[in-house]
């Protein structure tokens, strides 16, 4: 694809500090992959990552960020630049999915390095660092300051809430100018839709008692099998498009007895967060109806009750494709000789895009597989460029 680089972006190519940054990351490779390895060996399971945050602290005072502090959740915050405009924020998460006790160690496996957590988001912390050291090196001339944050939490159970608390009442993310994330390996994606998530947890509680002479008093593991035969019949949208699945359910104590509670767990995922609200009510009222049909035969038996606890939420939203961010994102994408490509994902940019803060996702070079898996690897195959991507990117609306 032979696209003609934006001329904004050929105007700072041909700045000296911007050739000095270049050729520098290109330089400090074997430490940006030092560094990416030794951070994946400390172990972060979801809601345990104070000890690499504490060593990404140190690293980022030693990459050059000033006022390098740990906030009231455990993100790590790092400035660059000065002056009164909204910063720009680039990210990577510490957490990783793997529990604690998970062996966390990086192993060579030809040009590949295997281990839990080497690409999500190991790659992305010493990518953060890169960059830094980057800007440190060149001192490129900004027109804003720009805040890097090792954020906690992104991960499933973690449910966002490093992004949460930074874009919170307040937080140094609110009324910030864009936002990008960097997350695991690659040159070409751009996640500019963020998918939104809730996950409920409905519990049903009934007096319970023996299966032959108690019979008749509501059975809460019936009830849930009525209401999941509900969801199962639910329409969902297809654009934007909407799922719902049951992951999880369990309850009772006996064959021969009637249930004192029984829960089920599902998830809903969809492009639109109107879409995510609408189907949220209608699970609540399908449950509804199906207890209420059990409890219509509890032949003066105390009813069953029920419980709807919202146990995961991540907003859906979006980052308009027209907006400076994006097109300084694309245009760093081509100066590497990458193709972008637009996608939808479920990430910490789900928070400030759902906010209306412009917000990006982007890998941070280099080729990756099995995330989320003990097998997890990552080849370095053009990961400086992954880094030079991300420097270009920033100082496209930075600088
Ligand atoms: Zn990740």
């Amino acid at each position: 694809m032979d696209e003609p680089l934006d001329p904004h972006l050929c105007t700072l190519l041909a700045r000296a500090e911007v050739t000095r940054a270049r050729s520098y990351i290109y330089e400090d490779g074997g430490r940006t992959i030092r560094e990416q390895k030794e951070l994946t060996e400390i172990p972060a399971p979801p809601f345990g990552e104070d000890a690499r945050g504490r060593r990404m602290a140190e690293l980022m005072s030693d990459s050059g960020l000033g006022r390098v502090g740990t906030d009231e959740v455990g993100n790590v915050l790092g400035w660059w630049g000065e002056g009164s405009e909204p910063p720009l924020i680039v990210s990577a998460h510490i957490d990783t999915v793997f529990p604690a006790g998970t062996d966390v160690t990086v192993r060579a496996d030809g040009d590949r390095l295997v281990g839990p957590g080497i690409s999500d988001d190991g790659r992305g912390l010493a990518a953060l660092l890169a960059l830094a050291r980057a800007f440190a090196r060149a001192r490129p001339t900004l027109v804003r300051p720009v805040l890097f944050v090792g954020t906690v939490g992104e991960e499933g159970e973690g449910d966002l809430r490093g992004a949460r608390h930074l874009f919170r009442e307040g937080g140094p993310g609110r009324g910030a100018y864009g936002f990008v994330s960097l997350d695991g390996a690659g040159l070409t994606r751009i996640v500019t839709g963020g998918l939104g998530s809730r996950r409920f947890r409905l519990t049903v509680r009934g007096p319970g008692g023996h299966s032959w002479v108690d019979w008749g008093t509501p059975n809460p593991i019936h009830a849930l099998g009525r209401a999941i035969a509900g969801f199962t019949e639910l329409a969902l949208a297809q654009e934007p498009r909407t799922t719902l699945s049951v992951g999880r359910w369990a309850g009772g104590t006996s064959v021969n007895a009637i249930p004192q509670e029984a829960w089920v767990e599902l998830e809903v995922r969809s492009e639109s967060l109107p879409e995510l609200d609408r189907l949220d009510s209608r699970i609540r009222a399908c449950a509804r109806a199906a207890l209420a049909g059990v409890n219509q035969s509890a032949n003066g038996y105390r009813p069953a009750e029920l419980t709807v606890d919202v146990i995961g939420d991540r907003p859906a939203g979006e980052t308009d494709p027209e907006h400076p961010l994006v097109r300084a994102a694309i245009a760093a994408t081509r100066a590497v000789g990458g193709i972008p490509e637009l996608a939808v994902s479920s990430t910490d940019s789900n928070i400030p895009m759902s906010m209306g803060v412009a917000a990006i996702t982007i890998g941070a070079g280099g080729e990756a597989g099995l995330a989320h898996t003990t097998d997890e690897w990552y080849r370095n195959e053009r990961g400086p460029d992954g880094i030079v991507r991300g420097f270009l990117t920033v100082l496209l609306c930075a600088g």
